[in-house]
């Protein structure tokens, strides 16, 4: 019977896309870079993050059944065999599979043994921080231990890298990798049998030798010289691949957008003191200028130098990397999206953006908790309708500030991968002067600050400008952890699985942003099914809300998580854990970083924004236990 391979179309961006180890039915791949991709391919079409992204435009896989590696002229999407080193399980010979050696539709099998069993990949791949990966080499591996003359005796020791007589063994007596070993069956100059052997117990971690500067579907010439250190690690192991994805939503061209309609250099252009900051160049003042235009305009001061040399006829310094941008270089996307949520004359309704006004229904409202509640929420809208664009930009591996690959590995083409995605959402904000004061007190200040240090000395930090803003704000961790508290509450109450939940935390306040949007994008054009819209509605939302705070006020690993001055990833965490805050990565737009219960729901170092929602809730439920 004939194997059947398959990656579903909305799979080629994420989790396969460029640079993914996949795993199918017992065959490990690697999916190539857009320069292979083939001549057919859907336009996927959003002008927005194009802008953003420097790029033309997006494709999507054709519509089909992506089977490629079975039949070799559908027009799906590439991947390639990785690893090359396969092993039999029955006389345990490995072998380096060669392209040559690929027949559509057939797994690799052993060759040696009668029953022909099918090969099996080696578990251990090499990675380097510099986004490369490939094969370990296992002759050499083998070879390891020896003196250099003995090694270049081995008759295979010329074309080692497709070497024919190594077998992958495994002892009974040890256990571990300790019981593997990887060995050579060659002969030696002379005639004696070569017997090279090294068992496998520090096969993982940082190893000596060259990085070959590559990936598995770059040709061998287009390698580039890589002096970073190799790493070995399993290759379903976490770090083999870290991507990098951009996303925007559809919203209407018409949608009140008072600052969006400049561009950022013209927003600077504008500005009050520009020609003070020309005038006073090369004086302190300019700074003083310059410091007031970055904070109106949140221009970057790449831009404003860039601006500078234009005006003043001196040689502008060369344009950023298109796809590295630093701290808010580039247009923000969420601040059109904002816009388009909180304006006051909602855009009217379209294929791909359908948004309506409700509320809590609790307008005059007088009874606790209810009217405290009320009174910290700024509004709902609810989004019948959502369209969003996912696009790769490339991937990392080994951390997630390593070297960032281009998804296009060749660098010639001006377009990205992408797929687009219908669903729903709700968009909730908070009350706009409360949250302001809340802003303004100094325990939260300090708070917000400690976090801050964490961040700047994290390396993420310049990646997550990007979603936060050039600097964080209490409204962001504030709003980020609110997200997260209310996916996994909406998860509880509907069904939903918090995977197929997204979050977009709209907490900049140098956009007036005060919200966030929880949404589900899984469907085609004719979208999702209204589901999470109706748990939107009065009267569930309020309560959904309630039972959202009582749950972030307690977590199973209290009192250690409550009291955490820094947990997750570069200790960017406070208050949140995986038993009470964090999310499946996917649904989170910063690798689950930058969360606090406590600024929701207080502590004893810090109020929370909704502590008076908690206590008016807490103090109805004893009046009414007390009849
Ligand atoms: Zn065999
Ligand atoms: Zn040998
Ligand atoms: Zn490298
Ligand atoms: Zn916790
Ligand atoms: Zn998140």
């Amino acid at each position: 019977m004939k194997r059947k391979l398959r990656v579903r179309q909305a799979q080629t961006v994420l989790p396969f896309g460029v640079g993914a180890v996949l795993d199918v039915q017992g065959e490990s791949f690697v999916a190539a870079g857009i320069e292979r991709w083939p001549d057919l391919k859907t336009p996927v079409s959003s002008d927005r993050l194009a802008t953003r992204l420097g790029v033309k435009g997006f494709f999507a896989a054709p519509h089909t059944l992506n089977d490629r590696y079975d039949k070799a002229d559908r027009p799906g999407v590439p991947y390639v065999r990785f690893p090359g080193w396969l092993f039999c399980g029955s006389c345990r010979a490995m072998v380096r599979f060669l392209r040559e050696h690929e027949k559509p539709g057939e797994p690799p099998v052993c060759t040696s043994c009668a029953a022909a069993p099918r090969l099996t990949p080696m578990r251990f791949v090499r990675i380097c921080p510099d986004g490369h990966l490939d094969d370990v080499d296992w002759w050499y591996w083998a070879h390891s231990k020896l003196v250099p003359e003995l090694r270049e005796s081995c008759s295979e020791s010329k074309h080692a890298w497709k070497a024919r007589r190594l077998s992958f063994r495994v002892a009974d007596r040890a256990s571990g990798l300790e019981a593997l070993s990887v060995r050579c069956e060659a002969i030696r100059e002379g005639g004696k049998p070569c017997g090279a052997e090294r068992d496998l117990l520090d096969v993982l971690g940082p190893q000596g030798g060259r990085c070959s500067g590559r990936n598995p579907w770059q040709h061998w010439d287009s390698r580039v010289s890589c002096g970073q250190q190799v790493h070995n690690v399993q290759r379903t192991a976490g770090n083999v691949y870290y991507p990098v994805v951009y996303s925007a939503l559809d919203i209407p061209q018409t949608a009140e957008a008072p600052r969006a309609q400049r561009t950022m250099a013209e927003a600077v252009l504008d500005h009050g003191y520009w020609t003070n900051l020309i005038d006073a160049l090369g004086t302190p003042r300019a700074d003083v200028f310059r410091g007031m235009i970055k904070e109106d305009t949140d221009a970057s001061d790449r831009l404003i130098d860039q601006l500078v040399a234009e005006a003043t006829g001196a040689p502008a310094p060369p344009f950023p990397d298109r796809q590295e941008s630093g701290k808010s270089g580039k247009i923000d996307l969420s601040r059109d999206e904002w816009y388009a949520f909180d304006a006051a004359q909602l855009p009217e309704a379209t294929k791909e953006f359908a948004v309506r006004r409700s509320g809590l229904g609790l307008d005059g409202e007088k009874e606790e908790p209810w009217a405290t509640l009320d009174a910290h929420i700024g509004g709902v809208v609810l989004a019948d309708r959502l369209r969003e664009v996912r696009a790769l930009t490339g991937f990392r591996r080994h951390s997630p500030g390593g070297t960032l690959v281009p998804a296009d590995t060749g660098g010639r083409l001006r377009w990205l991968p992408a797929t687009e995605v219908y669903g729903e959402g709700i968009v909730l904000t908070l009350d706009e002067q409360r949250l302001t004061a809340w802003e303004n007190d100094p325990r939260v200040r300090a708070h917000v600050r400690g976090v801050r240090t964490d961040l700047d000395a994290s390396f993420r930090d310049e990646q997550l400008a990007e979603t936060t803003g050039s600097e964080l704000s209490p409204r962001f961790l504030l709003l980020h952890t609110v997200a997260h508290l209310l996916i996994r509450q909406l998860s509880f109450d509907s069904g939903y699985t918090t995977a197929s939940l997204r979050e977009r935390v709209y907490g900049r306040p140098e956009y007036g942003q005060h919200g966030l949007l929880i949404y589900t994008a899984a469907g085609d054009a004719e979208g999702t099914l209204g589901g999470l819209v109706r748990q939107g509605e009065a009267p569930h939302f309020a309560e959904t809300l309630i039972r959202m705070l009582e749950a972030a006020a307690w977590c199973s690993a209290d009192p250690l998580c409550a009291e955490h001055t820094g947990q997750g990833f570069g200790n960017l965490n406070r208050a949140a854990c995986h038993a009470c805050t964090l999310l499946p990565e996917t649904s989170c737009q910063t690798g689950n970083t930058l969360l606090d219960r406590a600024l929701v729901v207080g502590s004893a170092r810090v109020p929370g924004y909704f502590t008076d929602v908690l206590t008016a809730s807490r103090e109805s439920a004893a009046a009414i236990a007390q009849g």
